[in-house]
């Protein structure tokens, strides 16, 4: 799988192959036009699995895979429906100071109102959306309604905060998401600084030149990045050092040992020590207790999100919360050093 089936272009790297194998066995047989097309529908959902499992892999067809082709394609449609009867909307979960206890950003975070199963959560059709390529229109309308809603709040008289829209990789290699950023920026008004886009290490790490003239010409328009879930994937420091990155979200693995588990606690503390070292910001993500939250103190964290505070709200809720700043406890709190 790894070798020579791929031929190498002149200035290209070559790619991982995915493979989806399919046989039909003898008994099975029909008419020689009707099996060519199963073979063909066969190897292909064989791929789909193949590709789920990652890079340069091969599956081979099995029967069970059609039953899940079948429920991917009704899912598939239905959320095609849900695009065009806005049954998209997006819950705001906040970002606190951990020394102020401020809400001082927010992350948009879709969910899905099915007609009959109701609230449905980004887990379920995220990457259905992403293989079908339906995630490009899912993305543009977060964006474009996460920016709309900041800007209400702020014409409510509401704090200035900047809100955090999850960018897929499918949506940032779709080639349009600098045009689209712009176009929704000019469109709501929204001031640049007060919109971010999270992406994770699999994203900005593929070390394409390609991909850091994108990440720089958002960051130059005003635009905050941030690596999401930072900590799970391959990220190269080195190279992490010549991207425009504002903020590092520590992954939710790690701060769920805290503050038992030496390994998590060794990475949070060298996460939030190399932030402060390259004045990147760190957000600890899923903090859920309030001994958690302690620890993040200690550890000189600038901010958190998470089921302590709360968890992703409704518009309504969220706006009652930015309203009012959030009591934390006095003790364990420290000034971060550079500040
Ligand atoms: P994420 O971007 O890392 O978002 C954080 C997830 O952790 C959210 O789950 C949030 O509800 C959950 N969470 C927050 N605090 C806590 C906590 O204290 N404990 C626990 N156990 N969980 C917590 P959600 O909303 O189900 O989203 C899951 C993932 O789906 C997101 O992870 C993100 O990768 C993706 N996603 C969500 N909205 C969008 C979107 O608009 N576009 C794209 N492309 N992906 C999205
Ligand atoms: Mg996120
Ligand atoms: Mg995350």
């Amino acid at each position: 799988m790894q070798r020579p089936h791929i031929q190498r272009t002149r200035g290209r790297n070559p790619l991982p192959a995915l493979t989806g194998p399919a046989v039909i066995l003898k008994d099975q047989r029909k008419h020689r036009r009707d099996d060519a097309q199963a073979l063909i529908r066969n190897a292909d959902t064989a791929m789909y699995h193949a590709k789920a499992n990652g890079r340069a892999n091969y599956k081979f067809f099995t029967e069970p895979m059609n039953a899940a082709a079948t429920k991917r394609l009704h899912l598939e449609s239905e959320l095609w429906r849900a695009l065009a009867d806005n049954q998209l909307l997006l819950h705001y979960q906040p970002q606190i100071d951990l020394l102020s206890g401020k809400v001082v950003g927010v992350e948009a975070l879709v969910r899905w109102r099915h007609p009959q199963r109701g609230l449905v959560g980004p887990a379920e059709f995220i990457p259905v959306a992403e293989v079908s390529g339906l995630i490009v229109m899912i993305g543009e309308w977060v964006l474009g309604e996460a920016c709309r809603q900041n800007c209400a709040w702020q014409q409510a008289g509401l704090p200035a905060i900047s809100i955090a829209v999850n960018i897929s990789a499918v949506q940032f290699r779709s080639g349009r998401i600098e045009d689209n950023v712009a176009a929704v920026l000019a469109d709501t008004g929204l001031a640049p600084e007060l919109l971010e886009l999270e992406l994770t290490e699999g994203i900005v790490m593929v070390g394409a030149n390609a991909t850091v003239e994108t990440l720089q010409r958002i960051s130059d328009m005003g635009v905050k990045l941030a690596i999401d879930d930072f900590g799970t994937g391959y990220s190269s420091l080195a190279y992490l050092k010549k991207l425009p990155i504002h903020k590092l979200k520590i992954d939710q693995s790690f701060v769920r040992g805290l503050p038992d588990d030496d390994g998590d606690r060794a990475i949070v503390s060298a996460i939030i020590s190399m932030g402060r070292a390259m004045h990147i910001e760190v957000v600890a993500e899923g903090v859920e207790t309030e001994t958690q939250q302690a620890v993040l103190q200690q550890m000189q964290c600038e901010h958190y999100q998470g089921f302590l505070c709360a968890p992703g709200l409704p518009t309504d809720q969220f706006r009652a919360l930015l309203s009012k700043p959030l009591p934390l406890k006095a003790q364990g709190r420290h000034r971060p050093l550079n500040t």
